[in-house]
């Protein structure tokens, strides 16, 4: 998997911080400097100031303001079961490969079994690795050989019919039923910062699949980059629980 922010907005911060104080002045704030605007909040500089408001509308659970910045990510290689999961919430906006446009006729069957094109999940090879829905714990490493032989056979075999299918004059849209939910897909969506902090209550939880945990803390990261104090605070302050989104 691999995740890269494509587009966001520049200075999100002053648009959170500048969005939010409109709500509390008489004066229209596209008259005011930044400065200005944040006179009444405490701090020595304005960082201090926007580091200020920003904990204090997340501390008070102030989430609109936090609606303005808007972040745009690739997502490149996932499975499309992590993509039916991501794709659930429905305040972001996504474009996802098409696989009536995209055939995969040139991929070697052999190298799907080998992890090409289709999502190898860590259970099939690891046999220390427990799933939060799995029966028993870890395994030995017989059982583990077996899972993978079983996997990758599977994998191939269904790239093989696919592309049987495709020989035989099946459209792309239709030969596609045959492949496995674990075939990688690329994506792109947009979202805003107090719809990424929603993702995240759900998505970063111990209770979400591994792939889609993985993929948000990469965004994640690329958050905390975009948009410091705010997914700075969330990671020290919120992250872990389900926060409420009102008002
Ligand atoms: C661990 C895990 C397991 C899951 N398992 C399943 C499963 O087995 N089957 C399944 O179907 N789904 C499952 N889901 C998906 C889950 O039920 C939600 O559909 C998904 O996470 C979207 O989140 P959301 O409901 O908060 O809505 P979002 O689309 O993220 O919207 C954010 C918030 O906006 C509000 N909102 C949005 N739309 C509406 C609306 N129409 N009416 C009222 N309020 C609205 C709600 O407050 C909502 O929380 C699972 C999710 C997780 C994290």
């Amino acid at each position: 998997m691999q995740v890269k922010l494509l587009e966001a907005t520049s200075d999100p911060e002053e648009t959170i911080c500048t969005a939010a104080r409109n709500d509390y002045m008489s004066e229209f704030v596209g008259e005011k400097s930044f400065e200005e605007i944040l006179a009444t909040v405490d701090g020595e500089t304005v960082e201090d100031k926007k580091e200020t408001l920003i904990g204090h509308l997340l501390k008070q659970g102030h989430f609109g303001p936090f609606e303005h910045p808007q972040a745009t990510f690739a997502v490149k290689g996932i499975s499309r079961s992590c993509m039916a999961q991501i794709t659930r919430h429905r305040h972001a906006s996504f474009d996802v490969q098409s696989m009536r446009y995209v055939s995969f006729d040139d991929v070697d069957p052999e190298e799907v079994a080998e992890g090409e094109m289709v999502v190898t999940p860590p259970s099939a090879t690891d046999p220390e690795w427990v799933g939060r829905n799995q029966k028993g714990g870890s395994v030995d490493d017989e059982t583990v050989e077996k899972r993978e032989e079983i996997f990758r056979k599977s994998v191939a075999r269904s790239v093989e019919s696919y592309q049987e299918l495709l020989d035989l004059g099946m459209p792309p849209e239709d030969a596609r039923f045959v492949l496995p939910i674990g075939t990688e897909v690329n994506m792109v969506f947009s979202v805003n910062a107090r719809m990424l902090m929603h993702v995240a209550d759900m998505r970063a939880a111990a209770d979400a699949q591994w792939e889609i945990r993985e993929m948000t803390e990469e965004i994640l990261a690329l958050a905390a980059d975009w948009c410091p104090l705010t997914f700075e605070y969330y990671e020290e302050n919120m992250k872990n629980r389900k926060n409420r989104l009102a008002p």
